[in-house]
């Protein structure tokens, strides 16, 4: 092969590369990124410690209602145990038995709505755990994609970085040195292939003269425009170099057919 179709070759490789560790760095983040599932973990938490607290005041109202309960069951004995026979006395127990019932009774309708609360709260509490769970699964899910994307980049990063090394292998070192200079000043684009008698990089119309010399691949010829180096039309684009031999063919950002 001569330098300027191992040039294309190579810049085809290298642009596959810069596409794979930006695709990389967006699975990386893909992959540490949990913010979904801490959110719905966070709602799940507030509505069960909403049902806790409900319950603990249930609990505590249960224990209320007991003790008054009991009391009023000694008011009850002393009342009626004929034993007491003071009329104020009586009088007094009477008003203390009358106030105890009417403070359960308020206890336990504080007791019903607790109850009711907690049904509710319950509902929704469960509803967030069957949100999570999905949420869970769904993001378990995605980062076994993403590791297996990161697999399959290692074993193509591998790839490339061998064809890479044999294709510059072939060339020499004045013109690794010109198209890895150009490779940082140009975005990554050191050669641009003809298009339509064009640059297909800046769209600068190629002179014929230097179509000419590029025919005889025996130079380098740079357009005149942009200083890239110019391939011939018909060179291949990146799209059609993806290894391993891609399953159908990808239109890539650079693309110039
Ligand atoms: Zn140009």
């Amino acid at each position: 092969m001569n330098a300027i179709t191992l040039l294309v070759e190579l810049q085809n490789m290298d642009m596959r590369s810069d596409e794979n560790t930006v695709l990389r760095a967006a699975t990386e983040k893909s992959l540490a990124d949990t913010a979904d599932l801490n959110a719905a973990r966070a709602v799940f938490a507030q509505s069960d410690t909403r049902t806790t607290e409900l319950k603990a005041q249930l609990r505590s109202l249960e224990l209320e209602t007991q003790g008054l309960a009991e009391k009023i069951k000694q008011v009850n004995e002393r009342l009626y145990s004929g034993r007491i026979t003071n009329a104020k006395e009586l009088a007094g127990l009477n008003q203390d038995e009358k106030m105890l019932q009417r403070r359960k009774r308020e206890l336990e309708d504080h007791e019903l709505a607790l109850m009711e609360q907690i049904e509710a709260a319950d509902n929704l509490a469960a509803a967030k755990r069957a949100a999570l769970e999905t949420i869970s699964a769904q993001t378990n899910a995605r980062h076994d994609k993403d590791r297996a994307a990161l697999l399959a980049l290692d074993a193509l990063d591998a790839a490339l970085a061998h064809k890479r090394a044999g294709l510059r292998a072939q060339l020499d070192a004045n013109t690794l040195r010109v198209y890895d200079t150009l490779r940082v000043t140009k975005k990554g684009r050191a050669v641009a292939p003809m298009k339509n008698s064009s640059c297909s990089a800046c769209g600068f119309a190629v002179p014929s003269g230097l179509a000419s010399r590029l025919k005889t691949r025996s130079e380098l010829v740079y357009c005149v425009n942009c200083e890239r180096i110019l391939a011939p039309s018909g060179s291949r684009c990146p799209c059609w170099t993806i290894p391993p031999k891609p399953t159908r063919r990808r239109k890539t950002r650079s693309c110039w057919r």
